[in-house]
């Protein structure tokens, strides 16, 4: 038993905790080797026009393949990637691979990338970074849409701004992602220049049963609607689901219903877009 720094603190020694902790560094370690290697994938899941049934932007989702543990989820191996500083390249590699990807889709296709926080902490690096992927792929810059989170924005950092409208000025676009998890402040959705936002799965999955999360779609959409933003629903598993967010304003959504992540490979090999249903 080891005694803590204030005065009625005791540590223990925890196993569970211990093999946690090894647990992580050994992901480290191999998240090290396979971002040098080049071992990482994008994978991409259509997001869909509910009145044209097609399909306007992809977006990009990351995979590790580990030669051992399989597929390791990204909610797990995106907070070590954070921790560890490894998210910086894996972040610049997602946006040059997303816009290499996406300048060969048909019909002006877009692409979206998921933005970590602390992406934003080096301001230079994120815009010199997209302006260049953007120049490499010959890629328009209004067919890219970066993601981020509420946590971006508590920071509330002026910089943050800044970074977001320079690359506005050049037609990058922005989405607020996972709408409604966090603190959901409404003056996030006025005070930042995103053209859309997404509310968060958990909204979708019992929006047949619970009037509160109907209520909130309903809100949001009016809300997106008066600022000329789209609204993306995530998570959309069922056809109940897709008609109820249809019916509650939503044009876009996402989720199994239209198509699960996959790779490149996997696309239809159809050169137009492909009407869903
Ligand atoms: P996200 O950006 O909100 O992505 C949506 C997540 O919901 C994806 O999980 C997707 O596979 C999942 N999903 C889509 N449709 C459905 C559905 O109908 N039902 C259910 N149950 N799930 C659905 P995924 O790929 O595991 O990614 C999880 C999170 O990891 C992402 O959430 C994003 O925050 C983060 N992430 C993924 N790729 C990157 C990346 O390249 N960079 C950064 N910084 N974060 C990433
Ligand atoms: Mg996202
Ligand atoms: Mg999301
Ligand atoms: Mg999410």
């Amino acid at each position: 038993k080891a005694k803590g720094a204030g005065r009625n603190t005791a540590t223990f020694f925890d196993p569970a905790m211990a093999e946690e902790m090894l647990e992580r560094h050994e992901i480290e370690v191999d998240l090290r080797q396979a971002t040098s290697e080049g071992a990482l994938e994008l994978y991409y899941q259509p997001i869909i026009d509910l009145r044209t049934q097609e399909i306007v932007t992809r977006e990009a989702l990351m995979r590790w393949r580990h030669p051992t543990r399989g597929m390791v989820p990204p909610g797990v191996f995106i907070p070590i990637a954070e921790q560890s500083g490894l998210i910086a390249g894996m972040g610049d590699w997602a946006i040059r691979q997303a816009c290499r990807d996406a300048a060969k889709w048909p019909g002006g296709i877009g692409v979206s990338v998921n933005i970590s926080p602390l992406q934003f902490r080096e301001p230079g690096r994120i815009v010199e970074t997209v302006k260049n992927a953007l120049l490499l792929a010959h890629l328009a810059p209004g067919r890219l849409t970066l993601e981020v989170t509420e946590s971006l924005l508590i920071e509330d950092n002026k910089t943050t701004l800044e970074v977001i409208n320079e690359l506005r000025a050049i037609g990058v676009k922005f989405a607020l992602d996972d709408f409604g998890t966090g603190y959901s402040s409404l003056a996030y959705l006025s005070t930042y220049p995103f053209s859309q936002v997404k509310i968060d799965q958990s909204f979708s999955r019992d929006v047949n049963s619970d009037e509160a999360s109907k209520a909130v779609i309903e809100a949001v959409c009016q809300l997106a609607r008066r600022l000329s933003m789209n609204v993306v629903v995530e998570g959309i598993e069922t056809e109940a689901q897709r008609m109820a967010v249809q019916l509650l304003g939503a044009q876009r959504a996402q989720g199994y219903l239209f198509g699960r992540p996959q790779p490149v490979s996997e696309f239809s090999k159809g050169d137009e877009p492909r009407k869903i249903a």
